[in-house]
């Protein structure tokens, strides 16, 4: 049956009144009618049956029941990712949602490729959505993906700056010693914050900004990876070690 996304916030009763975007999906691509059945996704670990009620601009739905609801919502997997040029950075939210990354934080350091203008940065920020939520639908996570607006990489280190219960981890090529299997309490932490930078990598000052921000630098081994592979990687052992796979 097709999924869409709801906000649980405008629901009025057993109501469901859905987005533009997903309203012109129903109404114009699929052309479904009032009558057909669909699922609904509140975004929070709820799936509903619902049935359409009203076609057109807003669609409406009457929400029959619950089909699952995801008890626990295990680990946080943080990534704050230098932003990627064009397909690649399509390619890594995508994955990263598959992969069960909670949330996602963008961020233009000083060796991203091309500067984001701000309406540039509202645009992108706006597909990497789409794309996230598409990917949520796809893999059958029932938690969406947060996306955060892109962020200058200082504005980016003050994120959650005060949340002690995370584990930071910034990944380096220039680390030799320190390697995922020597961080401890992986398997503990409540939540993890994964730093990957973009196709030019960080600069030596911004991995000191980020040491003393409280971040530790970690290293993939020897080889030096490309970007989306580094973060993929990365994301995926760091899964496995939490549990989350
Ligand atoms: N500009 C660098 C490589 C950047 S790779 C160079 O060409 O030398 C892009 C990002 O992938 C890096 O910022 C880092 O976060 C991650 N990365 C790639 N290889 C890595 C490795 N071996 N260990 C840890 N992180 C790595």
């Amino acid at each position: 049956m097709r999924r869409f996304f709801f906000d649980p916030s405008s629901r009025n009763g057993d109501k469901a009144f859905l987005s533009e975007e997903e309203s012109r999906h129903i109404s114009k691509v699929l052309r479904l009618k009032t009558g057909d059945e669909i699922e609904l996704l509140d975004g929070l670990g709820t799936l509903y049956h619902a049935v359409i009620t009203t076609v057109g601009r807003q669609v409406e739905a009457q929400i029959e029941g619950v089909v699952v609801k995801e008890a626990d919502v295990g680990k946080s997997v943080l990534v704050w990712q230098g932003i990627l040029k064009g397909e690649k950075m399509d390619t890594v939210v995508q994955k990263c949602t598959e992969l069960g990354v909670t949330e996602m934080m963008p961020f233009q350091s000083s060796r991203c490729q091309g500067k984001l203008s701000r309406i540039q940065a509202r645009k992108k920020h706006q597909r990497w959505q789409r794309i996230g939520q598409a990917a949520c639908k796809q893999c059958l996570r029932l938690q969406s993906i947060k996306i955060d607006t892109p962020v200058t990489y200082t504005e980016s280190l003050s994120k959650k700056s005060d949340d002690n219960t995370i584990l930071r981890l910034l990944f380096w090529e220039e680390e030799k010693t320190t390697h995922l299997h020597d961080i401890p309490n992986i398997a503990k932490a409540c939540s993890l914050a994964l730093m990957l930078g973009p196709e030019g990598g960080f600069t030596r000052e911004e991995v000191e900004q980020a040491r003393l921000s409280g971040w530790r630098t970690v290293s993939l081994g020897d080889r030096i990876l490309r970007a989306e592979t580094a973060t993929l990687s990365a994301v995926s052992i760091v899964q496995y070690l939490a549990g989350n796979l």
